[in-house]
């Protein structure tokens, strides 16, 4: 990789932007109005489909993906090797990428070495980390997104703003204007439409295609096996068209037997989309045997490491190698619902992205991250795999405070003073109800309905900047409480 490559992929991190993205995100009606649909209706569906099979045995399936996970991960040099040697046996070929460097580095090479000119792409996630796009077409070679959501961002010269709903802000009409502006397909009005238009300009490429690149669900050590979960039909035509398919995955993404595998499938679609099975479950085992009638010449896995030995190595954050990639925190988080998925800058959005992209591209670079969470503890109630998301911002927000981030500030002596002093006030019931009463009286000339608009005096006037202060109630909690207790009695 060039050093323009690597500038463009530095310039492409824009994780330190978080606030002034979020702010712009905020006052973006369309991208609002886009928030307050897709990922309320994915939530919806989360919840029947787990109605549907028992919040029980959910929460059994749950523990069950945990403790497969978690054995993966202690063992996963172990697993590795039997990847390695099974996908060997298959007649694939398994490279290493120790970074998004050699990883481009590894296809580029490919690429090269057998002349292809034209490259169809599933989607990936690790790719989007890499930048591949970008690589190849600086080496001359053309890339095209199959996948619907990931056709209609590329042809807008964007990056996903969600990890199974690449295209989630984007409204109908966007797509429309897009698809004439891009494809020449003008008056489109109808989803069905659009997607037709896709599918017909996409068929062409995907018949054309030298090389075809995917990403993976999982892969099954036991047998060599690469998984693809897909509601559409392009994961198949990407791997078995081309004469040379290539998969992409992150080393967390491996399983060690199809009796787990069957554990991840019940998981994966229902806390996606509510679905009880995606439309397309493939299996891929190495390339073309003398018997088959089609399938790729060649079978490429390239397992890129790119800052997960990282997370493995660190006892507190370890747990986010976890994730299957299901969105569901992203779909229930408030911070994402308000700010979608291009404020978090970077490939990875939503709790998952606040805790993953701060290790991957640096702390440094993403120190606002951790602070994007309310610490409600939704993203951990969702998770298939029940990641303690919440507990990994602490850690990473301590990390930042104590200054083991390098260049960050230690606590100032007037922070420290403040925390002594919420903590006095926390435990002294009569000092806390005499400081009520007197914000209740302060706050009389600025409390209208609830909320206070505006504080002029700092430290609340920089809250007050970008959100409403809500008002001291008129009864304490305590009040309530009493009063409520001597009604019982
Ligand atoms: S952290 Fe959990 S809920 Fe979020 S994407 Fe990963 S698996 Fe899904």
């Amino acid at each position: 990789m060039g050093v323009r490559e690597r500038e463009r992929q530095l310039a492409d991190v824009k994780t330190h932007e978080f606030k002034e993205a979020s702010v712009r995100a905020i006052s973006d009606p369309q991208l609002q109005a886009a928030l307050s649909r897709a990922p309320v209706s994915l939530n919806q569906g989360r919840l029947e489909a787990i109605h549907e099979i028992t919040p029980q045995r959910w929460e059994g399936l749950r523990e069950q993906a945990r403790e497969i996970k978690r054995h993966t991960l202690d063992n996963l040099d172990y697993y590795l090797e039997m990847a390695h040697e099974k996908v060997s046996q298959n007649g694939g070929q398994v490279h290493f990428a120790r970074d998004d460097k050699e990883a481009n580095a590894i296809i580029a090479d490919l690429v090269r070495s057998r002349g292809v000119r034209l490259v169809t792409k599933g989607k990936s996630m690790v790719s989007e980390e890499m930048g591949l796009n970008h690589a190849l077409a600086d080496i001359g070679v053309e890339v095209v997104e199959t996948d619907l959501g990931e056709y209609i961002i590329q042809l807008a010269d964007e990056t996903p703003s969600h990890i199974i709903a690449p295209a989630l802000h984007k409204t109908k009409q966007d797509v429309s204007h897009l698809f004439a502006e891009k494809i020449g397909r003008p008056n489109l009005v109808e989803i069905d439409e659009m997607a037709r238009a896709a599918r017909e300009t996409l068929r062409e490429k995907l018949l054309q295609a030298d090389m075809g690149i995917t990403g993976a669900n999982f892969v099954v050590a036991e047998t060599g096996t690469l998984v693809i979960v897909t509601n559409e039909g392009n994961g198949r035509f990407c791997t078995s068209v081309p004469r040379i398919h290539v998969a992409l995955t992150g080393m967390e993404k491996l399983i060690p037997s199809f009796e787990d595998l069957a554990i991840f499938l019940r998981l994966l679609p229902r806390a996606a989309t509510g679905q009880r099975i995606s439309s397309y479950v493939s299996f891929i085992s190495g390339p073309r045997r003398s018997q088959d009638e089609d399938g790729p010449e060649e079978f490429h896995l390239v397992i890129v490491d790119n800052g997960r030995l990282r997370l493995l190595q660190d006892p507190e954050l370890r747990e986010s190698l976890y994730c299957i990639r299901c969105g569901a925190c992203l779909n229930i988080c408030p911070i994402y619902r308000k700010v979608g998925g291009h404020a978090y800058g970077w490939v990875y959005p939503g709790p998952i992205g606040a805790v993953i992209s701060p290790v991957l591209v640096g702390l440094e670079r993403a120190k606002d991250l951790p602070y994007a969470s309310s610490l409600c503890g939704a993203c951990r109630e969702v998770c298939p795999v029940k990641i303690n998301i919440p507990h990994m911002l602490l850690t990473l927000r301590t990390r930042l405070m104590e200054g083991t981030a390098t260049q960050y500030r230690k606590v100032t002596l007037w922070e420290k003073l403040l925390a002594w002093s919420y903590y006095r006030l926390m435990r002294s019931p009569a000092t806390l109800s005499l400081v009520h009463k007197i914000g209740r009286l302060m706050q009389m000339p600025l409390a209208r309905g609830g909320r206070i608009r505006k504080v002029p005096i700092p430290p609340f006037s920089r809250w007050t900047r970008d959100r409403d202060l809500p008002a001291l109630p008129a009864r304490s909690f305590r009040q309530i409480w009493e009063e409520e207790l001597s009604k019982e009695e």
